[in-house]
């Protein structure tokens, strides 16, 4: 299922060099290319054949301990999906000492090969095809495609650590998943308003102990100062969701019970520090919360919902998931919608395509397909049109479609037209804005049938236990895209 995955680190241990790694029979085949791999179809850099390592290495950034093999700090510079050309059969085209590959990365696209020249000894080359770039420096582009940070900011504050001699799936051991002891007693320490040290940045929090949610069932109302407190410790799973994105807000500062608005456009005010993008067409800045700090400074301003978009901003045409939205109507039944869901399930089970559910936080249930780039935002609407139409067809009692009057009583409405440029769905565990601050919550496929389930049924306060026990089931969204299959 899925496809082949390649990923290039920038890893500074003796010396800095990038390592060159692609999916094949299994395992990462790996080469170290001092200068780094480039567009430019001149340019023929070194690559040294080194071992293998295991699949599990494909999305690690972090650090690995010094005095062991490859001691220093490791980010993901660039990945995505690869697919031989010219020969079917990779690892024999490795044994001959000649491999076609086609990169579909964030930085790397196009046509490369890699060719032995003696013993360990290779050269990686881009093709001159559409993807070429003279003089194309990776050095230009030195932040990771999964979180936005710097190998120096890695460094400084690594979320992960390799620990080879443990076994692969469980060498990725968490350094700080989150926000420090100390930095959480500061927040707790200031009144109503004050400068907090958060992630390396000084940020000015304001309104602490307002109410942002009622309570629920007889709980206590969550204060903005736990709001923080949550958007803290759950920033450093949520923002590689976010990096290179531009981030819309759905803001509440009066709170979840009061008229929300949306904040796409980054105010004037905001903090120097803040990352940003400048959209083309419009020219209008957009947050993009490539940072910890970011996040929080965003829940402070009132951002209580965080929905990113579905393109990165170095190609905001070309969207990185077909989103599927099962959107119940006024008098939908919780049951109906999960059949909705069970039957995508099965759909998906059926095409071989890796897809990934999230309850919403409200009633319903979103799924995410990670694709990868290439097709349109016209290409992955009509592809989850199709296939939504083919699943209404077996239930056409339960459904209502993007083009028919929402809210046809009792009927959940299949919306495919969220997948188009600056149309986005909520993050996952982003709070939503209802009575005890629920969140988007990643499920597993099985718990479709866990009659415990419920869209809202996960909140600020249990979530951080649930990704203990369960760890990040979305985890596939960032390092799994495909391509989507003909569906007829
Ligand atoms: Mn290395």
């Amino acid at each position: 299922m899925g496809e082949l995955r390649f990923v290039v680190q920038l890893h500074r241990a003796r010396r800095l060099h990038y390592d060159f790694r692609i999916e094949v029979g299994g395992v990462l085949v790996s080469w170290a290319v001092p200068k780094g791999p480039s567009l430019d179809p001149k340019v023929r850099r070194a690559a040294f054949h080194v071992d293998d390592h295991p699949l599990e290495y494909v999305a690690f950034e972090g650090v690995i301990p010094a005095g062991t093999y490859g001691g220093g700090d490791v980010i993901v510079w660039d990945t995505g999906a690869w697919v031989p050309y010219k020969d079917p059969d990779p690892r024999a085209a490795l044994e001959r000492g000649e491999l076609h590959i086609e990169l579909h990365g964030q930085k790397l696209r196009g046509k490369f090969v890699i060719v032995r020249t003696r013993g360990d000894e290779w050269l990686l080359m881009h093709k001159r095809d559409e993807h070429a770039v003279d003089g194309w420096d990776p050095a230009a582009f030195p932040r990771s495609v999964l979180s936005g940070r710097s190998s120096d900011e890695v460094k400084a504050d690594p979320h992960w650590q390799w620990r080879s001699e443990l076994p692969a799936d469980r060498a990725a051991v968490p350094v700080r998943g989150a926000v420090s002891d100390e930095e959480l007693a500061a927040l707790d320490g200031l009144g109503e308003a004050g400068t907090w040290e958060v992630f390396g940045r000084r940020l000015r929090v304001t309104n602490l102990s307002k109410v942002l949610f009622p309570g629920r069932g007889g709980e206590p109302a969550v204060t903005k100062r736990e709001l923080l407190r949550y958007t803290s410790a759950i920033a450093c799973t949520v923002v590689p969701y976010l990096a290179g994105r531009a981030l819309n807000l759905h803001r509440f500062p009066g709170g979840s019970d009061t008229k929300g608005f949306w904040q796409k456009a980054l105010p004037g005010r905001a903090p120097d520090w803040l990352p940003r993008w400048r959209e083309p067409s419009s020219g209008t800045e957009y947050l993009v919360a490539g940072e910890p700090a970011a996040l929080v400074w965003a829940a402070n301003f009132g951002g209580l919902e965080w929905h990113p978009w579905t393109s990165p901003t170095d190609r905001p045409d070309l969207p990185s998931y077909a989103l599927v939205d099962l959107d119940p109507g006024p008098g939908t039944a919780w049951a109906d919608l999960l059949v909705l869901a069970r039957l995508h399930r099965t759909a998906f089970e059926h095409l071989g395509v890796a897809a990934y559910p999230k309850v919403s936080g409200r009633r319903g249930i979103q799924i995410w397909v990670p694709v990868r780039p290439g097709p349109s935002f016209a290409e992955t609407r009509a592809w989850v049109e199709e296939l939504s139409r083919s699943i209404g067809a077996v239930v056409p009692d339960l459904v209502s479609f993007a083009w028919e009057r929402a809210g046809r009583e009792g009927r959940a409405r299949l919306d495919f037209t969220q997948n188009a440029v600056n149309k986005t769905l909520v993050a996952p565990y982003s709070p939503r804005p209802a009575p005890g601050a629920p969140v988007s919550a990643p499920i597993a496929w099985d718990e479709l049938d866990d009659p415990a389930l419920r869209p809202d049924g996960f909140t600020i306060r249990t979530i951080g236990e649930r990704l203990a026990e369960r760890g990040e089931l979305f985890a596939g969204v960032l390092s799994n895209p495909q391509r989507l299959p003909p569906l007829s």
